[in-house]
């Protein structure tokens, strides 16, 4: 096994491979084969995994001609290229490599070794200790990460439901410790979250839990009960959204609405310049604080994707959603949604909502 395939190419660790959809419809019979599996294709090496290994730059010949033209060969895909087509450490072309980097990094190895890469680096960002396998040392990586996931019983730490390899990902279950090894569990990705705003209501952040888990499960059982008769707190909305009043007439609570309101609106504002920067084509924004107390009538004071009642702060927190990725913030394109399932990788649904919580609940 070598130890030394720490890929070269990390600035190529976008995420372009990160829309692919894991949850393919073939639930696998067997779990823990499904795992097994993965974990031999893992602990191959790169070589052995059918990827290329680095070779060096290629010194075969060059005809006349392509000396005279200063052509190198790519000793990947063999075709001659000029030196600016190679990198600064070339093996093959950038094009060959950026290939092969996208290959490696969608493989059971690459993958599992980037989860820890991102750990770590995620670690030294925040200038917290990182105490799990160094991703330099693959076994033990893979004795650690296989590990764990025997213990959950190949399910995800949340959800307890089946755990696709691909959909794998790493979580601290405490946020306010680091990567330790009695601190990690391993959750599917659609928990998974990116921004740690834990901090602002002490313990309520937006990070999933098991226990959150279950806790919406009730509260969907109880809506369907209620069915939607009642939107819990159409007043405070209707009102934070109809100042400006004098500031002193409102409760506090109005006031926080009223500031969160805004702050939503110009963040939308922001990000929608920032795309438009990277040359998405996106419309102008077009909700405004009246537009968000509608929104919150139309849907009963609930998250349209989960059903869970918004609240103004703590758990379950509103956000701003847009429906489609590809979109602005358009008054058809936005709905309310708990932040819980607005700060990850994953594009949640309706459906995948009601996939999780089994059945759907009317709003
Ligand atoms: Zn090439």
């Amino acid at each position: 096994m070598t130890d030394s395939d720490e890929f070269d190419s990390d600035d190529f660790d976008s995420d372009d491979f990160d829309s692919e959809d894991v949850d393919s419809e073939d639930v696998p019979s067997d779990p823990a084969q499904e795992w097994r599996d993965y974990e031999e294709k893992a602990r191959k090496g790169r070589r052995l995994c059918g990827l290329g290994s680095r070779q060096g730059y290629y010194k075969g010949p060059r005809s006349k001609w392509h000396w005279w033209r200063r052509l190198y060969r790519c000793s990947t895909c063999t075709k001659f290229k000029p030196r600016t087509a190679f990198g600064t450490r070339p093996s093959s072309c950038r094009k060959c490599q950026r290939a092969q980097s996208t290959a490696y990094n969608s493989s059971p190895r690459g993958r599992v070794l980037r989860l820890f890469r991102g750990a770590q680096r995620s670690s030294k960002r925040r200038e917290m200790p990182y105490q799990l396998p160094d991703p330099k040392k693959p076994t033990q990586v893979f004795d650690f990460f296989f590990g764990v996931v025997r213990r959950q019983g190949y399910k995800c730490a949340i959800s307890g439901a089946r755990l696709p390899p691909k959909a794998a990902s790493l979580e601290r279950q405490d946020e306010r410790r680091g990567y330790r090894p009695d601190n990690v569990t391993v959750i599917h990705r659609d928990w998974q979250s990116t921004s740690h705003d834990g901090a602002e209501d002490g313990q309520s952040s937006s990070q999933w839990t098991a226990e959150k888990f279950r806790e919406v499960a009730r509260l969907r059982d109880r809506l369907r009960l209620i069915g939607s008769a009642f939107i819990p707190q159409y007043t405070l909305w209707a009102t934070a959204a109809a100042g400006p009043l004098e500031n002193r007439f409102f409760t506090e609570e109005q006031q926080t609405l009223r500031v969160r309101m805004l702050d939503a609106i110009s963040g939308a504002i922001q990000r929608t310049e920032a795309r438009r920067e990277k040359g998405r084509d996106h419309d102008d924004v077009e909700i405004d604080v009246a537009y968000l107390a509608e929104l919150y009538r139309r849907q009963h004071g609930r998250c349209a994707y989960t059903r869970v009642p918004l609240a103004v702060k703590g758990k379950f927190k509103w956000s701003v959603e847009r429906k489609e990725n590809d979109k602005g913030y358009t008054k058809l394109n936005t709905v309310l949604v708990i932040k819980e399932v607005n700060h990850g990788c994953a594009q949640w649904s309706k459906k995948k909502a009601d996939k999780y919580w089994g059945g759907p609940v009317p709003i």
